[in-house]
């Protein structure tokens, strides 16, 4: 069954001839894999598409088909106007370039956090769904595409770093028929699972630190770590490459509330959450201006990493 706003969604991107994709800051395997897959069909119908990454692609994912194309700073952007899609995201200030530069311009929305709420004309939000990437599968079913193994790795890419490989609470049938589908297209499982689960030594050597620095907060409700600027800096990590710590304090039994917080600018924290049912952290994320999903969410926080973690305390226990 294709829902209206699918329908609606696909005949605003088939009347497009130009096109700027575009999805979250600090962007991640579904967002890059979401709009990597996206480019290469439209590219396909002979439309003009340009992808847009603030500060590029990170290493990790630079495997993805098509990643060497990425425009990463603004004054790159095509002059002409074009049709504005937003990818795994739901909020103009986490685009990463402010709304007004594209007034005038259509706007196609397709995203799956639960805080979404459609910033397009044109808007396509599952909040059930695991993973943009499989959005763009059901569009591209839609579609009737041909799926090769360019847009099977970026999709394959996509869902398996929303899922922690078929693993998050978020799993359902779908996604694991999505997953055959694409490994029969001719994703490389093998070869996708090394680039996103490959380490440097930088990153086993912050893991080392966050280990240590792991302690509860929120009254034993919840655990936490973190790694300031000056960690970074004498590690040789760059933030982004910290995705993906928040697993270890989550990982700890009997916690209902995990949070991993990197300093992005002096006193600026980015948040990572994560929570075990009942407790809904794209709630508690939203009480900070962030938004996401019930398991994983994530927001802003301002202060000293004492602040910012007596802020978050505060909240997570009023929570109940
Ligand atoms: P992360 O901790 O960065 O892996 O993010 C977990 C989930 O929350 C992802 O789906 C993000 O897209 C979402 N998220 C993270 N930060 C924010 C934010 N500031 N606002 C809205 N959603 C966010
Ligand atoms: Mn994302
Ligand atoms: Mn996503």
């Amino acid at each position: 069954m294709i829902s209206d706003s699918l329908r609606e969604v696909a005949a605003a991107l088939q009347e497009a001839s130009r096109l700027l994709l575009l999805a979250h800051v600090s962007p991640d395997g579904d967002s890059l894999g979401s709009l990597l897959a996206l480019r290469q069909v439209l590219l396909r119908s002979g439309k003009q598409v340009s992808v847009y990454v603030p500060g590029g692609v990170p290493l990790r994912y630079q495997f993805l088909p098509g990643a060497d194309t990425v425009l990463s700073k603004p004054e790159q952007l095509p002059d002409e106007p074009a049709t504005i899609v937003v990818l795994d995201c739901g909020e103009w200030e986490r685009v990463g370039l402010p709304a007004d530069r594209f007034a005038g311009q259509p706007i196609v929305n397709i995203d799956h956090h639960r805080t979404s709420c459609g910033l397009g004309q044109a808007n396509y939000i599952d909040s059930e769904a695991a993973a943009t990437g499989l959005l763009l599968l059901r569009l591209f079913s839609h579609w009737e595409v041909a799926l090769d193994v360019p847009v099977a790795t970026c999709l394959y890419a996509a869902i398996a770093s929303d899922t922690g490989f078929f693993r998050y609470s978020n799993m359902t049938a779908e996604v694991h028929l999505a997953a055959a589908t694409l490994l029969t297209a001719g994703a490389d499982q093998v070869q996708i699972y090394e680039n996103l689960e490959k380490k440097s030594f930088s990153y086993l050597k912050a893991l080392a630190l966050v280990l240590e620095r792991l302690d509860a907060f929120a009254d034993g409700k919840g655990a936490y770590s973190y790694l300031t600027l000056a960690d970074l800096d004498s590690l040789g990590l760059t933030n982004s490459e910290s995705e993906g710590l928040v697993n270890y304090p989550r990982s700890v039994a009997g916690i209902q509330v995990a949070a991993f917080l990197v300093e992005m600018e002096p006193e600026v924290y980015k948040v990572s959450l994560r929570s075990r049912a009942p407790l809904d952290v794209s709630t508690l994320a939203a009480l900070f201006g962030g938004g996401g999903h019930a398991r994983a969410a994530g927001c802003t926080l301002h202060g000293s990493i004492d602040d910012c973690l007596q802020q978050l305390s505060e909240a997570a226990v009023r929570m109940g």
